[in-house]
């Protein structure tokens, strides 16, 4: 079975992607993957943990002195949350699509958070917003050993030959 990839390495970029304490305890898990998955976007990275107020601190350390910070912060450490990092064409920028506008009110029908949430703050997924974050967040809650390579057998049909 061949191994070669059929994309460029350079194409293939990952995400950090977790599902907050909201989504975990509403049953969201499978519903999140499934819409990651179905894309075609390839699971590279899981676990499932409860992170500390510090870890989430440093997770949102750019939004450190806005009002909602100290909330947010202590939400996410309130609960299980599930850590993931996902791998495909553009994944960055279309996983914040399929994600859609931080706050529900604002999110298309067809997102994740306009079919699935209500409130900003309680808005149940997070995902990275550029190549920079994406790299920090992953290599933050992952050790470069828990990130798995291999070829997905649907690659050769998601992706045209190089
Ligand atoms: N958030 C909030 N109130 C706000 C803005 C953001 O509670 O007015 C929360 C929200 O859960 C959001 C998170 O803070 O997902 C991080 O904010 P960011 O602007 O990075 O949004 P995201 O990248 O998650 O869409
Ligand atoms: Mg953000």
């Amino acid at each position: 079975l061949s191994q070669t990839p059929t994309l460029e390495a350079a194409e293939l970029e990952r995400t950090f992607i977790a599902i907050k304490p909201d989504g975990v305890q509403r049953g969201l898990i499978s519903e999140i993957i499934h819409r990651f998955e179905r894309k075609g976007y390839k699971l590279v990275a899981i676990k499932l943990l409860i992170p500390s107020k510090e870890f989430a601190e440093t997770h949102y350390d750019d939004l450190r002195g806005r009002p909602f910070f100290n909330g947010l912060c202590d939400f996410l450490s309130s609960g299980p949350v599930v850590a993931m990092v996902w791998e495909g064409q553009g994944v960055i920028k279309y996983g914040r699509k399929l994600i859609g506008a931080t706050s529900p009110h604002n999110s298309e029908p067809g997102t994740i958070r306009g079919d699935l949430a209500i409130s900003v703050g309680r808005n149940i997924i997070h995902g990275s917003d550029g190549p920079e974050t994406a790299k920090a967040e992953i290599a933050l809650w992952f050790k470069p050993e828990e990130l798995v390579n291999y070829t997905s057998n649907a690659e050769k049909w998601l992706y045209e030959p190089s």
